[in-house]
Order: structure tokens, then sequence, then C-alpha cells
């Protein structure tokens, strides 16, 4: 359940959108980067193009655009896969407790190192050249009491979103990336609009955004936060031939497939199904597969000619 009014901060004690007061607000500098354990930070990546993923929680770029990570891996671009919400918290109780009991797990049982571990396992099958796990809580551990709750608004005293943006601010200067992957927040999840709040507080962060999985395969028609910057247009990502590599990480995440897809099965039908229904919608040849991005119609990303080599039109016509 959640409030049937429109815009994206509906819950009761609703807050402004980025436009407006939150937007000019400065975020603190200075904070140390809540990186939990990644890999390669220092390594020299300069002659390749780089893709920075967000992933609000372990598991949406894998079943967002997962196949156009391992696309652009596997075309010698340098791949890091960051996730914000990774925290473990001891000793959880009510909702949060409840978020793991109810996916057969014991109470003793570290719910997010498993999850962290299986990130670890999607990674790899997606051939990410970095994993990064930002050390910040999920929701249910941020004091959101219950799944309504979780889609009924960002709450005004919510402001993990500067915390967010204060991390991604370190990730962007460690590895000046050509194009950052955000979530369009569709489904409406705290945790992703925190996501896209701290993504347009980066000004000139290089953000493509994607479509949240299974939110957009749930309501196909959803549309993109309505806080996301005007001038968008929608490209296709032809990923046909590395569809197989997305559903094998997804599959890695074998605590949320159940609750999420009934199973590796539907997780399979519906990731496999979601992306040949995006090819058509996009007008790509038949029998393929296709995840969609919004990127700016003007500005660097779309005159990146290494990323126009995988992208299309949505006409059908390459870039
Ligand atoms: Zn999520």
């Amino acid at each position: 359940m959640r409030a049937a009014t429109g815009g994206i901060f509906t819950a009761r004690r609703r807050i402004v959108g980025p436009s407006t007061a939150v937007r000019g607000k400065a975020v603190a500098r200075g904070a140390p980067l809540a990186i939990v354990t990644g890999w390669g930070l220092m390594a020299d990546h300069s002659k390749k193009p780089t893709a920075l993923f967000v992933s609000p929680h372990l598991d949406d770029v894998a079943f967002s655009c997962g196949a156009t990570l391992a696309l652009l891996a596997r075309s010698g671009w340098h791949t890091v896969l960051a996730t914000v919400f990774t925290r473990s918290v001891p000793d959880p109780t009510g909702f949060a407790l409840a978020c793991q009991t109810d996916k057969g797990l014991l109470p003793e049982v570290d719910y997010m190192a498993l999850r962290r571990e299986e990130d670890r396992e999607a990674a790899e099958h997606l051939g990410a050249g970095e994993r990064i796990w930002l050390d910040l809580p999920e929701a249910p551990h941020r004091g959101y009491e219950s799944a309504a709750a979780m889609f009924a608004g960002v709450p005004e005293e919510d402001e993990v979103w500067s915390e967010v943006a204060e991390n991604l601010r370190g990730l962007l200067e460690a590895h000046t990336p050509d194009v950052l992957f955000a979530p369009q927040a569709l489904g409406e999840h705290a945790d992703h609009l925190q996501v896209v709040r701290a993504v347009l507080e980066l000004a000139d962060a290089p953000a493509a955004w994607y479509r949240d999985a299974p939110y957009a395969t749930r309501n196909p028609k959803s549309l993109p936060s309505p806080l996301l910057p005007d001038g968008l247009s929608e490209v296709a990502v032809d990923v046909t031939e590395t569809l197989d590599a997305k559903l094998r990480a997804s599959a890695a995440y074998g605590t949320q497939l159940g609750f999420q897809f009934d199973g590796e099965g539907g997780m399979r039908e519906t990731l496999s199904g979601f992306a040949a229904s995006e090819a058509r919608r996009l007008g790509l040849p038949s029998g393929e597969a296709a995840e969609a991005l919004m990127l700016p119609e003007t500005g660097e990303l779309l005159e990146n000619d290494v990323l126009r080599k995988c992208l299309w039109l949505p006409s059908g016509r390459r870039l």
C-alpha cells in the first residue's frame, strides 16, 4: 500500500523536492567515505572508459541493468558496481528482523553479510572490474517500520541522502567515470528515492538513469521519478549478448529470489521476458533483448563515441 497521490514524496510527512530548498542545501564536505570494502581502488584505469553503477540495494543493478554492465565490461570498459545500503546492523528487531525471518533466515543470521556475499558472486558473473559496498543502513534500519512505510515517500527526518551524496562524490572523484548509472526510482522505494536525490546533488555527474526492476517488470508503464532532470530521452541498450550473464548474476541473490520473483525460475522468466518486451517497445529487431536508459538529450553522454556504440534510439535506429 502506498499513497495514491501524484509525485514522489507522498508520505504524510511530505518533504519538498530537490528542485526547491533541499536541492540548494549544501552537503557537508570532508566526511570520510563509508566504504566497507572494495577492490582495485588505487588501480590506474586511465586508459579505459569507466562506468560507475550505483545500486541502492544488493541486487538492484543486476536485476535492472546488469546486462548493460556486463556488456560494457566485455567491451573494454572499467566497470564499478557500488551498492549504497549494505550495512550490517546487529540484533535487529521489529520490521528489520521480520525482513529476514520472512525469508526463512534465523534471527542470529547476519542478513546483510549474507547478501554481501551474494553480491560478491553476482559481481563476478557480471564481470565487474570493482565492487564497492557503501556502509549505509537500509530503510528498515533507519526507522521505517513496515513495507508500506518504505513505499510511502521519504520522511523529512530521513536525511541519509546527504551521506549518500557525500559518498558518491568521493567515488566520482576517485574514478572520474564517463557515465554514472543511477535508478529512476520506479516503484518509489524510499532507498531508491534517496539515491536519486543524492545523484541530483552531484551537479556534474554524467548520469544515465536505469529502470528499476522488478518494479518496472510489474508495471512496465511506470514513469520515471518527477525528480529526474528535464531534457532526458530514452535509449535502448542491446543486451542480447549479455542477458545470460545478467540472469546468472541475478540468480546469485538467492535470499531475494523467492520474495521478488517466486524463485529462480520466476526470475529468469520475468527478467528475460522483460528484456524482450523492452526490445520490442524500443524498436529493436525481433528476438533481441534490451535494457532502457534515460539520458540527457544534450551534453557529453550522447556524444560519447564509446557509449554510442552500445545504444539504440527507440526508432530502432542506431545512434
Ligand atoms: Zn532496491
